[in-house]
């Protein structure tokens, strides 16, 4: 996809992770340039609701923006920065807020997936303890290197994790997948909590059905694009009609 067009997929994700609860006035979606792989795009700081095309920004993975910014950047594009460094496979990330998430980063019961829609949480997400790497007296967010580095360190070579008492970050082999993760993430949440309140031990996917579902997909959807596109389609279509709605036109 050329970048003209994945700067326009950015802003749709952008208004999409808004409609869809993920985003709310904060967190943040990146795409990593196709052209220039040390590079990556993303909304200058705004509320994601608000994104058009003339707030993305480029920037490189200092930190720094490739041009002059009309405004500020976000805090928090540490973690962008070296999930891309250390994450060759990552084209696309997604930092949220998104509130079903948060309990467990801050319980012991781990994030797992529960539906087979959910398939890429495999078996089970970590969870990244900023006090590890800023120490006790810390303002929770992950606004320099050194903290990015150690964030991306935790993530692995997992699609999710959670940062305790904050949000979580999702990452994609496309920005569609990305976006569809995060609202799988944020779905799956939702659905753990609602059994683990029903009581009782609680039959997640096994190891082999997460590992079979990926491999599948992997064969038959390469990048699982199909399926992402199905989704992304419709909520495109729904976060469009909401946006003229508030605009009234
Ligand atoms: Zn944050």
């Amino acid at each position: 996809m050329p970048i003209s067009a994945l700067k326009g997929d950015l802003v749709t994700a952008n208004h999409i992770l808004f409609q869809q609860g993920v985003l709310d006035a904060f967190g943040h979606v990146s795409v990593r340039d196709p052209d220039r792989p040390d590079r990556f795009h993303m909304s200058r700081a705004l509320a994601p609701g608000l994104v058009t095309v003339e707030d993305i920004v480029e920037l490189d993975f200092d930190g720094a923006a490739v041009r002059p910014v009309r405004g500020s950047l976000y805090v928090e594009r540490y973690i962008h920065c070296e999930i891309y460094r250390l994450r060759p496979d990552v084209q696309s990330i997604v930092h949220s807020h998104s509130p079903t998430v948060i309990p467990f980063g801050i319980s012991q019961v781990e994030l797992k997936p529960v539906y087979h829609r959910a398939y890429f949480l495999g078996q089970g997400v970590p969870v990244f303890e900023i006090r590890d790497v800023a120490g006790a007296r810390n303002n929770m967010l992950v606004n320099d290197q050194t903290r990015g580095q150690a964030l991306a360190q935790v993530l692995g070579k997992g699609n999710v994790s959670l940062l305790r008492g904050h949000g979580n970050v999702v990452v994609g082999p496309n920005i569609r997948t990305a976006v569809t993760r995060a609202i799988e993430t944020e779905v799956n949440a939702k659905l753990q909590l609602q059994a683990v309140m029903l009581g009782g031990p609680i039959n997640y996917l096994s190891a082999e059905e997460a590992e079979t579902l990926g491999a599948e997909l992997a064969r038959t959807q390469p990048s699982d694009k199909r399926g992402a596109d199905r989704v992304w389609d419709v909520l495109k279509q729904q976060a469009e009609a909401a946006r003229r709605l508030l605009q009234g036109t």
